[in-house]
C-alpha cells in the first residue's frame, strides 16, 4: 500500500508532530483535554504504517469503547485504505475475547464459551450462594459480586483472594462463593467480564509461548486512557509490550474517573519508572473548546491538591459565558434545557449538537419526560436500552443456550418462555440430577425418565430438550439472521407474542423485528458464526448501547459515559451537593477529588456552550431531597458566568417570617432580626431539635425557600 504522510502529518502542532515520528520504544503522552490526545494517536497508527511500512497486523489499538475503536478505525481508514481493517483496534474486553476464542482450549474451556453480562453473573451468584446455604438477606449478593469483581481486577484467584480478605463475616462468605462460582462457570463453559481480562493474562502468565506469539504479532501498542486501568490491564498490557517495548500510552491523570470501579492512576504516573528509556510529551494546546470553558475547568481542577498544574490553552476565542441555571425542581430543570435547546435549534443548530450528561442514570427520566412531550428527538447512551428490554434479553438467552449448550444461566432463563410446563420443582430435580452424575443441565434433560420427575414432566422436558439440541445443530450452515429467524419459529417464541391481544407485545414484536435489523447488519459486514455475533453484542459497554435509531437528536448520557467526546452544547444537570458530588464520595479528600476529576471532564466536553443547571428541590430515588449548589459552581470564576434562574437572588432580603434552610440544621423561620449589612445576625428557630440559633448570613449559607 502506498500512503501520503504529509497528509498524515498535515495540521499537528510540533509536539503532536514529534508525537507521531516518534514510533519507536515507549511514548508517554500526558496532556489535557482536547488536546488532541486520541487524535494523535489515531495518526501514529496510519504514520507508522505509511512511513515505516509496518504492517497493519503488527498494531494494536485499545480504546475505552468499542463505539471509540469504531470511529478510530475510520479515521484511520481514511487516511491509509483498506489494509486498517487488519489493525486491532478495540477495547481490552473485545480484545481479550478474540484471543480467548483462538487459545480457549489451552485454558480448559471450548471456544463457544458463554460471556455473562452482569444480569446472568448475578444470577450465577445467587445460585451459588442458594447451593452454599447462605442467607441473601444477611448477605448482599450484589456486595458478595462486588468484592469478586474486585477481585479479579486485582488479578487475584479465589485461593489469593481468601488469603488477602479481610476479616470480615462478608469476605469470608464472598470468598467461598468465588471459588463456587469459578466452579460453576467452568462448568458451564463460561466468562465474566473480568475473566475476560483474567484468564488472558494468566494464560499469557501460564503458557511463555503463547505470549510470545501474540508479542510477535503486536509489536506496536497503544493505549488510550491509560490513566484509567485496572491492575489487571496493566499487566496484560506490560506482558505483551516486554519484548519489543514499542508502547504508546495516551491520557491524563486529571481525568482518571474509575478509581472506584479498580482502575489505578499509578499505572500512568508511574510509567517512566516502568520504562525508564520511555519519551515524554505534554501536549497544551486545546482544539476543542472555547477558552471560557477551558479556563473554567481549570480552575475547578487546580482545587485538587494531588497534581501536577498543566498549562492548557486556546486558540478559539472567549465564546460564550457559562450559564448556571437555578431551577426550583426537577421539571423547571428540564424545562430550561428544552427551552435552551429549541433555541439552539432555532438559530440555526442541530438536535445533535447538544447533550446532557448527568451524575446518575435515575436523573434521566425527568429529562426525557418533558422531551416527549416537547417532541424533542433525543437518545440516550447507556442506563436501560434495548439489549436489556425483557424479549431482547430472552432471545439472547436462546442464541446462548443453543451456542453452547453447556450454559445453564441462559438455559434456565428460557426453559419456560413461553410455557412449556416444566415447573420449578422439575428443575430442581433436573438440577440435582444433573449435579449427582456430572451432567450439563442440558445432558440432564436428555436424560430425563431417569430422573425420576413423572409421566407428563419427563415428555415435556424431553421435548425440550429435542429443540434445543436440534437448533444447535441447525445452526451450521445458516447466517445469524437466517438462523435467528428459524429460532424464533421452530421455539414458538414469537408466536407468543403474536398470538397476544396485548398492545405491549406488539412492541416487542417491533423489538425483535429491529434484532434482525442488528443481525442482518452483522452478516453483511463479516458473516461470523453465532458465537461472534453473541460476543460482539454481550460486549457493549455502556457508551456503546444507544436507545434509538434517530441520527438527529439530542444526546443523554452519564459524565462517565461522556469521556473522550465533544459537542458544540453541553448540559451539565444537578449540580447538587449529594448528587454531584455523589454522596457516596464525601467521606473522603480522595472521593471528593475524583469527582471533581469528573466535574473536569464533564466542563471540558463543551465546545462553545455549557449551561450547568441545579435544584433547589428534587424528588430522586422516591424521596424529596434540598440540596446545596455543588460546591464545584464556587469555585468556578465569577466573571466566566452568568447566572440566572426561577428562584434566583443576588442578596436575598431577609425579614421576619420568612422560611430558611441551614446547611446542617434545616428549616427554619425567622423570628428577630440585629444589626447590619456584614453585622446582620437572624434568630432563627429550627424544625429540627437544634430549637432556635442565631445565625449570620455573612458567614452561613442560609437560603430562602
Ligand atoms: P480527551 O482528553 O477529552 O480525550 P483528546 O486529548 O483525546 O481529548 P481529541 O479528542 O483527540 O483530544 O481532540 C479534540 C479535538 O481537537 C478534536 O475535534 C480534534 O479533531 C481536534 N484537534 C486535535 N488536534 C488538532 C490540530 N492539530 N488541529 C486542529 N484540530 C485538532
Ligand atoms: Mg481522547
Amino acid at each position: 500500500f502506498t500512503i501520503d504522510t504529509d497528509s498524515i502529518l498535515k495540521g499537528l502542532n510540533p509536539e503532536q508532530k514529534k508525537a507521531v515520528e516518534t514510533t519507536e520504544g515507549p511514548l508517554l503522552i500526558l496532556a489535557g483535554a482536547g488536546s488532541g490526545k486520541t487524535s494523535v494517536m489515531t495518526r501514529r497508527i496510519a504514520y507508522l504504517m505509511g512511513h515505516h511500512k509496518v504492517q497493519p497486523w503488527n498494531i494494536l489499538a485499545i480504546t475505552f469503547t468499542n463505539k471509540a475503536a469504531k470511529e478510530m478505525n475510520e479515521r484511520v481508514e481514511k487516511l491509509v485504505g483498506e489494509a486498517a481493517s487488519d489493525i486491532w483496534m478495540s477495547t481490552f474486553h473485545s480484545m481479550c475475547v478474540k484471543i480467548l476464542r483462538r487459545e480457549a482450549e489451552k485454558l480448559g474451556y471450548q471456544n463457544n464459551f458463554s460471556i455473562l453480562d452482569p444480569e446472568d453473573q448475578m444470577a450465577a451468584i445467587k445460585q451459588c450462594m442458594l447451593d452454599l446455604n447462605y442467607d441473601m438477606k444477611k448477605f448482599e449478593p450484589f456486595s458478595v459480586q462486588w468484592k469478586i469483581s474486585a477481585a479479579k481486577n486485582e488479578l487475584l484467584g479465589p485461593d489469593e483472594f481468601k488469603k488477602m480478605a479481610g476479616k470480615s463475616l462478608l469476605d469470608s462468605v464472598a470468598a467461598n462463593v468465588y471459588r463456587e462460582y469459578q466452579h460453576k462457570l467452568s462448568g458451564i463453559n463460561a466468562l465474566d467480564f473480568d475473566d475476560l481480562i483474567f484468564k488472558t493474562v494468566q494464560l499469557f502468565e501460564d503458557q511463555p509461548d503463547v505470549l510470545e506469539t501474540y508479542q510477535e504479532k503486536f509489536q506496536y501498542i497503544h493505549v488510550d486512557e491509560y490513566q484509567d486501568t485496572n491492575r489487571a490491564q496493566y499487566k496484560l498490557v506490560n506482558l505483551l509490550a516486554k519484548k519489543y517495548r514499542n508502547l504508546c500510552v495516551v491520557g491524563d491523570s486529571d481525568q482518571a474517573i474509575y478509581r472506584w470501579r479498580g482502575a489505578d492512576i499509578s499505572n500512568i504516573l508511574n510509567f517512566e519508572r516502568d520504562y525508564p528509556e520511555a519519551n515524554v510529551i505534554m501536549l497544551e494546546q486545546n482544539y476543542r473548546s472555547t477558552s471560557t470553558i477551558l479556563d473554567a475547568a481549570n480552575a475547578v481542577i487546580r482545587n485538587n491538591t494531588q497534581r501536577k498544574d498543566k498549562n492548557l490553552w486556546s486558540a478559539k476565542g472567549q465564546g460564550e459565558k457559562i450559564s448556571i441555571y437555578a431551577a426550583l425542581d426537577q421539571a423547571d430543570e428540564a424545562a430550561y434545557v428544552v427551552a435552551k435547546v429549541q433555541e439552539h435549534v432555532g438559530n440555526g443548530g442541530q438536535f445533535r449538537d447538544c447533550t446532557v450528561l448527568y451524575r446518575a442514570n435515575a436523573q434521566s427520566r425527568a429529562i426525557e419526560e418533558v422531551f416527549l412531550q416537547a417532541a424533542i428527538p433525543y437518545k440516550i447512551l447507556g442506563g436501560m436500552t434495548f439489549y436489556d428490554r425483557r424479549e431482547i434479553k430472552d432471545v439472547m438467552a436462546y442464541l446462548k443456550a443453543i451456542s453452547n449448550p453447556q450454559d445453564e444461566i441462559s438455559l434456565l432463563r428460557i426453559v419456560n418462555v413461553p410455557k412449556r410446563n416444566i415447573g420449578e420443582g422439575t428443575l430442581k430435580r433436573l438440577l440435582d440430577f444433573a449435579h449427582d452424575n456430572s451432567l450439563t443441565l442440558l445432558e440432564a434433560m436428555g436424560k430425563a425418565e431417569q430422573a425420576d420427575l413423572g409421566a407428563k414432566a419427563t415428555e415435556a422436558v424431553k421435548k425440550f430438550h429435542l429443540l434445543m439440541t436440534d437448533l444447535h445443530f441447525t445452526q451450521e450452515g445458516l447466517s445469524v439472521t437466517e438462523f435467528l429467524q428459524e429460532m424464533l419459529r421452530r421455539t414458538g417464541y414469537r408466536e407468543m407474542y403474536e398470538s397476544s391481544p396485548k398492545e405491549e407485545d406488539k412492541n416487542r414484536l417491533e423489538n425483535i423485528d429491529e434484532l434482525l435489523t442488528v443481525t442482518r447488519a452483522f452478516d453483511k459486514r463479516r458473516r461470523g458464526t453465532l458465537a461472534d455475533f453473541l460476543a460482539e453484542t454481550s460486549l457493549l459497554s455502556d457508551t456503546d448501547k444507544e436507545t434509538g435509531k434517530k441520527d438527529n437528536a439530542v444526546h443523554m448520557m452519564t459524565m462517565h459515559a461522556s469521556k473522550g467526546l465533544e459537542f458544540p452544547v453541553v448540559f451539565v444537570i444537578g449540580a447538587e451537593e449529594t448528587i454531584f458530588p455523589h454522596s457516596r464520595s464525601m467521606d473522603t479528600t480522595g472521593g471528593i477529588e475524583e469527582e471533581r476529576n469528573l466535574c473536569y471532564v464533564a466542563i471540558t466536553r463543551a465546545q462553545e456552550k455549557l449551561h450547568i443547571t441545579y435544584c433547589t428541590e428534587r424528588t430522586i430515588f422516591g424521596q424529596l431531597q434540598m440540596n446545596d449548589p455543588s460546591r464545584f459552581l464556587d469555585e468556578l470564576p465569577e466573571e466566566l458566568v452568568e447566572k440566572s434562574g426561577s428562584d434566583f437572588q443576588v442578596v436575598p432580603r431577609w425579614e421576619i417570617g420568612l422560611r430558611v434552610r441551614h446547611p446542617q440544621w434545616g428549616i427554619g423561620v425567622i423570628m428577630d432580626m440585629t444589626g447590619k449589612d456584614d453585622e446582620l445576625e437572624l434568630e432563627v428557630t429550627f424544625q429540627s431539635r437544634h430549637g432556635t440559633k442565631k445565625v449570620k448570613p455573612k458567614t452561613t449559607k442560609l437560603r430562602v425557600i
